[in-house]
């Protein structure tokens, strides 16, 4: 996910020629995540993401960001302590500007994106790594924890702040699923 050849004329080459752009990163190479988690992932699970870069032309020599990613991690939850699958995904905008001395202030005044510096070096990986830690919640829980009764170590909701970015929050996990219920859904399209 680094620009093709590490300079700013293939930034905004990239920009021109192929503004969007999709993949998947093995979790495998986002060490700062795999640190993160409860439990060690599937070998080939990935994060899924998507990029959006365009010149700015009010701007010349700025470019605009849009770079959203999504998985599905392995957290400890917050009551049990066990793995939990928890959906994490961000859609986060950028200004990537030429001039790093600009780079607090303008950042400073935006509202609904960062502002960042145009590294000749920027990779992407890194910042999809950045992003997606960010976008991690802060109290996974279990709908219904698999070993506990009762026991809450840890207080849930109550005194601790909602998170910043409430797209990731607990109640996004998935519930779990009866198996025979699924069974049933099976049947009944006759495989
Ligand atoms: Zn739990």
């Amino acid at each position: 996910m680094r620009w093709p050849d590490d300079s700013r004329a293939d930034a905004h080459r990239s920009a021109r020629d192929h503004p969007r752009r999709e993949g998947q990163v093995p979790l495998t190479r986002l060490p700062r995540i795999l640190a993160a988690l409860a439990a060690t992932p599937d070998a080939e699970a990935v994060v899924h993401w998507g990029s959006e870069l365009v010149a700015v032309p009010a701007a010349p020599g700025e470019l605009s960001l849009r770079l959203r990613a999504g998985t599905r991690l392995p957290l400890a939850c917050r009551r049990c302590l066990a793995p939990v699958d928890v959906e994490v995904a961000f859609d986060r905008r950028f200004r990537l500007i030429p001039d790093v001395e600009e780079v607090a202030d303008r950042d400073a005044q935006a509202e609904d994106h960062d502002v960042l510096w145009l590294d000749p070096a920027l990779d992407l990986r890194e910042l999809l790594e950045d992003e997606l830690l960010l976008a991690l919640p802060m109290m996974p829980v279990h709908d219904d924890c698999p070993s506990v009764e009762g026991a809450a170590p840890f207080p849930v909701g109550g005194s601790f702040q909602a998170q910043a970015g409430a797209d990731s929050q607990a109640e996004e996990t998935e519930p779990r699923q009866h198996p025979f219920a699924d069974l049933a859904e099976r049947l009944k399209r006759g495989h």
